[in-house]
């Protein structure tokens, strides 16, 4: 079979998505390669494919348990045969596995880091023709990177143990110039075809709020994504506690996620969420690693994350399966401060010496400022994000909240000066809320007790609202002429560049948008090539998710393992009526056919009549 042959008869799909197929060839070709991905971009089918052609056997190394058993069920399902080796099995079952590993039963066989050196995996690798290895999320050989497992530098010592090397194909949805240089040189990568696949997710629309009220605005969003799943992550525990309480409190089907809940409780909410039991999931950073999920239509950020890298993952979990889906971050000002906090309280890492400790803090401030930059930026969203992982970008994507709006241009130069003028009579001792607050001639307690009800400027902007003080805060932040520093409570200070420009040279200007529900509304219409399930005809998807429901319980998988929303949707515009035209459906493979085809064509010949 030629490899098309088996994307479309394995996968059901048509085509390879970009830099799929260099990948592949290159592997066929006996050349290592590297693949720089986003996730959700299609990794998995650069090793998949060739190793459904290749003789031997495919080890794919990957650190994270979910996602292997997730891959496993999914190649099991369409008739690949595939196993793991990992903690989550008994010791009965890790031999069983290897017993039958080593009859030759399994094609593809997924394996955790620290199970290549031990003795009963090292002697069947030995005795075995393994043709490739893929190590999945490369960048855990860095210590540059963010999630450094030592246990990946076994990976070379078990390269070197063999008595011929496999091809070796690595894999990262990491972009920074260190982690890559680390990854080729600690892998021994041999000269490999190295192919960085655009990092633009096309279908995810990004979006920065700063409202006032965020549980609010979480509500309204929610309502905009009735009975669709999604993601809303939040920095603490605390604020995943409360949040989830008040959806469920509205009747929102919603569950929750973070390191404080018991292993009993994580697993059976994240189950919930996978199967769209509970189709909302609040969580922390430490819900997602692995999960494969592709119909999450939104992924709302309660709080701004650490850095972009985190973000784009993080938001990176809505749409996987191609159709649009919305990324929206909720900017508060106390975000900064807590994730400073995050930055100087990071739990010490023994194996640093101080020296480096304190490169890799100052590494975390620089992030963290870009992260806040893009809260403010008022050029493209997607622009500044690709431009930060090194990609170059269009003016204007139409798809993010700074190109649909309808923007307007506002001088506020008078203002930001008074703001600056503020900071500095008062000798830069003071928090933004207390400055903001003087602005606005504010009588509190607090206020007289500080003095400033002296300042020259108090009370300057009174006709200024809230909202717009901030706004123009921001923009001196972005433009670096003010910035917060200290901890735990944070003081407003001039910059060298602030007390060095004569401000008001240059014009200070915000641009203001237009909110209207209506541009967003046009743009869900229009959205590149799609036609939202709510499009397409309701009844019969609606149908196909409860067939596609009852087959995943009655076979033990998540139901996105049975076919994805995308295939719905797709089922739902060509009514296959045979089982050639089903075939046309994207996501119908020969496979999946036989197990489940017939009994949708029946769901969609039903729904038709
Ligand atoms: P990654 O590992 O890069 O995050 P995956 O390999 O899990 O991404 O792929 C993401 C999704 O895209 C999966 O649902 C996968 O089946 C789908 N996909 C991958 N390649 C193609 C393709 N050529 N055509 C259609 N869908 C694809
Ligand atoms: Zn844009």
């Amino acid at each position: 079979m030629t490899k098309e042959e088996i994307l479309r008869q394995y996968y059901g799909y048509e085509a390879f998505r970009s830099g799929q197929a260099e990948l592949i060839e290159a592997v066929l070709a006996g050349r290592d390669v590297f693949g720089i991905m986003p996730t959700g971009a299609g990794k998995s089918i650069c090793y998949q494919v060739p190793a459904l052609m290749l003789p031997g056997i495919t080890l794919v190394i990957s650190p994270l348990i979910s996602l292997m058993k997730d891959q496993v069920t999914a190649l099991n399902q369409m008739g690949v045969h595939a196993a793991y080796l990992n903690s989550s099995l008994t010791p009965g079952q890790y031999r069983k596995a290897l017993e039958l590993a080593r009859g030759g039963r399994y094609k593809i066989i997924y394996v955790a880091p620290e199970r290549l050196m031990t003795d009963g995996f090292l002697d069947f690798a030995l005795h075995t023709e393994l043709s490739l290895v893929s190590v999945d999320e490369a960048h855990c050989v860095s210590q540059w990177g963010q999630d450094f497992r030592p246990s990946y530098l076994k990976i070379v010592d078990f390269l070197h143990s063999l008595a011929r090397r496999p091809v070796v194909a690595a894999f990262t949805a990491t972009a920074t110039r260190q982690v890559r240089d680390d990854i080729v040189r600690i892998l021994e990568l041999d000269r490999p075809v190295a192919l960085t696949t655009g990092f633009d997710r096309k279908n995810l629309f990004f979006g920065v709020r700063q409202p006032r009220d965020k549980m609010g605005e979480v509500l309204k969003l929610l309502s905009e994504h009735r009975g669709e799943s999604g993601i809303i992550y939040c920095a603490t525990r605390k604020s995943v506690e409360e949040v989830c309480d008040r959806l469920i409190r509205e009747g929102i089907k919603a569950t929750r996620y973070h390191a404080g809940l018991s292993d009993e409780e994580r697993t059976k909410n994240q189950e919930d969420f996978i199967y769209d039991a509970q189709p909302v999931m609040v969580a922390t950073n430490a819900f997602g690693m692995g999960i494969d999920k592709s119909n999450v239509r939104y992924v709302i950020h309660y709080n701004m994350p650490k850095n972009m890298e985190s973000y784009y993952q993080e938001a990176g979990r809505a749409g996987r399966d191609g159709v649009p889906a919305d990324c929206i971050l909720l900017y508060g000002g106390q975000d900064v401060v807590t994730n400073q906090y995050f930055i100087e309280h990071a739990r010490e890492n023994e194996e640093l010496s101080d020296r480096e400790l304190e490169i890799v803090k100052e590494q975390d401030r620089e992030r963290l400022k870009k992260m806040t930059f893009y809260c403010f930026t008022e050029d493209c969203l997607r622009g500044y994000m690709l431009r930060y992982f090194g990609e170059q970008a269009a003016g204007s994507c139409g798809n993010c909240s700074n190109c649909i709006g309808e923007f307007t241009e506002l001088d506020v130069t008078d203002t930001a000066l008074a703001m600056m003028k503020c900071v500095y009579e008062s000798g830069s001792r003071f928090g933004a809320q207390a400055i903001l607050d003087c602005l606005r001639g504010s009588s509190s307690q607090k206020i007289r007790r500080f003095g400033l009800d002296k300042n020259p400027c108090y009370g300057c902007c009174k006709d200024v609202t809230i909202h717009r003080l901030r706004q123009i805060l921001n923009r001196l932040y972005v433009l670096e002429y003010l910035r917060q520093e200290g901890e735990p409570y944070p003081i407003l200070a001039m910059t060298q560049k602030g007390r060095e420009s004569v401000l008001g040279d240059v014009p200070i200007r915000v641009t203001i948008q237009i909110p209207t529900e209506k541009l967003v509304q046009q743009r869900r219409k229009k959205g590149a090539g799609y036609t939202p399930a709510a499009e397409a005809d309701e009844g019969l998807f609606a149908g196909l998710k409860r067939l596609r429901l009852a087959l995943a319980r009655e076979n033990g998988v998540p139901p996105y393992i049975i076919f994805s929303d995308r295939t719905l949707t797709d089922m739902c515009r060509k009514l296959p009526r045979t089982k050639e035209e089903m075939l046309q459906v994207t996501g119908v493979g020969e496979v999946k056919f036989e197990r489940f085809g017939e009994k949708f064509l029946e769901e969609i010949r039903k729904g038709v009549e």
